[in-house]
C-alpha cells in the first residue's frame, strides 16, 4: 500500500495511506487541510507570530462528530495532537510541527437561553462572540480583557477579567461541557457525569480531551458599565501606585482596575506630546449601577494629576475590545508573569526601572487586580489552584524584527527573575510562555498532584500534551 507524504521542503510531516484520508474526507462535515490546500495556512497561523509550526495534516472541524473522527486518526497512526480554539495562546501549543493540527477556530455557534441565563457556546468561539450574543439579552459571562481571545484556551485555564472581582472566574461559571476523550468518545463532564475531568478541566487546560461545547451561567451586566482610562504621568508613578494598592483593599467587588505601565500609543484622547512618553494607565471598570460607581471611583480618579480621564459609561461589549487595538494579531510575543500577594515597595521600584528601559514601544507590564467573587472559591474546588486575592504580572514583550529577539526576550527574563522575589511562587497557566514548562508543577501547587492522576486514568499515552503539559502520574 503506499502512503501519502505531505511535506513542505522536502519533510515528511506525516504518513498516511491515501485511501486513508480520502475516507476521512468523505466523513467530515469540515475539512482536512495538507500544506498544499486552501485554508491550511490559515489553520496554523496564530496570535504570536513568533510560532510558525506546519503541521502534517490540519483537520477544520465543523462539530464534535468530525473531532471525534480526528482524535481517532492520531490514535490509529500515532500522530502528534495540537487543539487550536482562538489561537492566542503565547506559547503557541495551538500548532504542531508534522502530526495533526485538530482545528476548531470554525466552530463558534453561541447559543442564549435568556430564561435560564445560561449559554452554550462552540470552542472556536472567540470573547467578542460570547458578548456579541450574551449582550443581546443584557446577560454576560466573566472572560478576558482582549475581544479576540479564543473561549477555549481561556476558559481550560481558569480565565478572569473585568467581572471576575463580582462573579467569580469563567470556570466559576461552567456548569457543564462536552468533550472528546483520547480515546475517542464524546462525552459530558459536571458535577454528576465524569466529575474528576470536571474538576480537572476548570484550569487544567487542554490536558484531559477536547472539549467541544462550554455551558455557561450568565449574569445581568449593562448594558453600560462605568469603566475607562486615567493616564498618568510615570514621574507620579511610584506614589499612585502605593495609594491605589491602599485604595484596593477596600474596593467593592463591583471594581475591577488593573494598572498598565508602558510607552504612550498615540491615542486620539492623549495629547500628543505625550505620545511615546512612559505613562501609568489606570484602566478601571465599575460593573453595578453607574451613579454608584461615580462616587466609589471617584477616589482612585482623584489620585494625582492625571492627563486624561476618560471614564465614562460605556457599553459593556465594548469596552471589552477597549485593549484590541494594542493587542493585534502578527507581532513578535514574549510573556512572563508572576503572582503577587501585595505590590511590596521592592517590587514598585523594580517594575518603575524596569519601565525606565522599556525596549520597545509595544512592551507594557500589565498588573491584573483580582480577588472578590475569584477568591471565595476553596483552593481544592477547581484545578486553578490561587484563590487568594492577588494581583497578576503579565509583562507583555511585543516587537516585530526578528533580529531583535535576543534583546526583547533578555529584558522580559530579567524583570522575571529580579521580580520572583517578591512573588507568591504560583503562575497563571495562560500567561506562561513556551520555555516555562519547567514551572507548571509549581503553578498548579496542591492541585498538581490529582491532576496528574486524573491525566493517568484518562489520557495515560499524553496524546493531549501540546499545551502546559501535566504528565500522567505513572510518566
Ligand atoms: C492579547 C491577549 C490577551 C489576553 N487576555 C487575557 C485575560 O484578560 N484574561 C485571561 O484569563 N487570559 C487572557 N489571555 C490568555 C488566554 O486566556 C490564553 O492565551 C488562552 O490560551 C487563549 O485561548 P485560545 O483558545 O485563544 O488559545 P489557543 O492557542 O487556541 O489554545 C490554547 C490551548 O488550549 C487548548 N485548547 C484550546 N481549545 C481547546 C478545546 N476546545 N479543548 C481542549 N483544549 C483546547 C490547547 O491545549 C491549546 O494549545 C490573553 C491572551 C492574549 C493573547
Amino acid at each position: 500500500m503506499t502512503s501519502a507524504i505531505f511535506s513542505t521542503a522536502g519533510a515528511t510531516l506525516i504518513t498516511i495511506p491515501p485511501e486513508e484520508l480520502d475516507a476521512l474526507r468523505a466523513g467530515l462535515a469540515g475539512s482536512a487541510c495538507t500544506p498544499a490546500d486552501a485554508g491550511y495556512d490559515e489553520a496554523r497561523t496564530i496570535w504570536n507570530a513568533m510560532i510558525d509550526r506546519r503541521p502534517g495534516l490540519a483537520i477544520r472541524c465543523k462539530n464534535a462528530a468530525d473531532v471525534v473522527l480526528a482524535v481517532k486518526l492520531a490514535r490509529k497512526y500515532g500522530l502528534t495532537v495540537a487543539v487550536r480554539g482562538g489561537g492566542h495562546n503565547i506559547a503557541g501549543s495551538a500548532v504542531c510541527d508534522g502530526g495533526l493540527l485538530i482545528d476548531l477556530s470554525l466552530m463558534r455557534t453561541v447559543r442564549v437561553d435568556p430564561e435560564t441565563k445560561r449559554a452554550n457556546v462552540a470552542p472556536g468561539a472567540t470573547l467578542a462572540d460570547v458578548d456579541r450574543e450574551t449582550q443581546a439579552f443584557g446577560l454576560a459571562v466573566p472572560t478576558g480583557i482582549n475581544s479576540t481571545t479564543g473561549i477555549a484556551g481561556l476558559t481550560l485555564g481558569g480565565g478572569f477579567g473585568w467581572l471576575t472581582r463580582k462573579f467569580g472566574m469563567t470556570i466559576d461559571n461552567l456548569i457543564s461541557a462536552e468533550m472528546v476523550t483520547a480515546d475517542g468518545k464524546l462525552i459530558q463532564v459536571n458535577v454528576r457525569e465524569n466529575a474528576d475531568l470536571f474538576w480537572a478541566i476548570r484550569g487544567g487546560g487542554g490536558n484531559f480531551g477536547i472539549v467541544t461545547n462550554f455551558e455557561f451561567q450568565l449574569h445581568l451586566v449593562g448594558p453600560e458599565v462605568l469603566s475607562g482610562l486615567v493616564v498618568h504621568p510615570f514621574a507620579d508613578a511610584r506614589k499612585i501606585l502605593t495609594q491605589y494598592q491602599s485604595m484596593l483593599a477596600e474596593a467593592p467587588h463591583d471594581l475591577t482596575c488593573w494598572a498598565v505601565m508602558r510607552k504612550a500609543p498615540p491615542l486620539p484622547f492623549l495629547p500628543a506630546e505625550w505620545h511615546g512618553k512612559e505613562v501609568l494607565i489606570l484602566a478601571m471598570c465599575w460593573v453595578g449601577d453607574i451613579a454608584a460607581g461615580e462616587k466609589a471611583t471617584a477616589g482612585l480618579r482623584g489620585l494625582g494629576n492625571p492627563i486624561v480621564d476618560v471614564v465614562s459609561p460605556h457599553p459593556f461589549a465594548g469596552w471589552q475590545t477597549a485593549f484590541d487595538p494594542l493587542l493585534t494579531e502578527g507581532a513578535r510575543n514574549y510573556w512572563k508573569t508572576h503572582d503577587f500577594d501585595h505590590l511590596d515597595d521592592g517590587l514598585l521600584d523594580t517594575l518603575i526601572g524596569a519601565v525606565e528601559t522599556l525596549p520597545g514601544p509595544e512592551c507594557e507590564i500589565f498588573v491584573a487586580h483580582t480577588g472578590g467573587a475569584m477568591s471565595h472559591i476553596p483552593v481544592g474546588a477547581t484545578a486553578y489552584p490561587q484563590r487568594s486575592a492577588h494581583f497578576t504580572m503579565n509583562v507583555h514583550t511585543r516587537w516585530r524584527d526578528a533580529k531583535e529577539d535576543a534583546a526583547f526576550i533578555g529584558w522580559a527574563r530579567d524583570l522575571f527573575r529580579d521580580t520572583a522575589k517578591y512573588s507568591l511562587g504560583s503562575a497563571y497557566v495562560n500567561f506562561m510562555s513556551a520555555d516555562e514548562d519547567y514551572r507548571i508543577e509549581k503553578a498548579y501547587g496542591p492541585n498538581y498532584k490529582r491532576l496528574s492522576e486524573i491525566k493517568q486514568r484518562h489520557d495515560p499515552d499524553n496524546l493531549f500534551r501540546s499545551n502546559q503539559n501535566i504528565r500522567p502520574s505513572k510518566a
